[in-house]
């Protein structure tokens, strides 16, 4: 089963790149392919459902804002499933 997920929003490197190493490591989950600049991820997986796949993905990606005081601030990143062509 492949999964397209866009996540917007997630716009701290750093996540992106140990959620997709966690994705890597994780038996279930046969291949990524992501996009940090098009904020998007490909995911071929077998057991793992794609619920499970957006909840792993919610809990370990945030996004960085600025508030209104000018400080930055964290903030979740809601991923949805879709037809996106992640590529580079
Ligand atoms: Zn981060």
């Amino acid at each position: 089963m492949k999964t397209e997920i866009q996540l917007r929003g997630a716009n701290c490197p750093v996540c992106f790149e140990s959620v997709r190493e966690m994705l890597l490591e994780d038996s279930r989950v046969t291949a990524v392919h992501s996009s940090f600049s098009s904020h998007c991820m490909e995911v071929e997986h077998g057991v793992m459902s794609a619920e499970e796949l957006i909840g792993l993905l919610h809990r370990n990606l945030h996004g960085v804002e600025i508030a209104g005081n000018g400080e930055q601030v964290m903030v979740d990143v809601e991923p949805s499933i879709g037809e996106w062509h992640c590529h580079r």
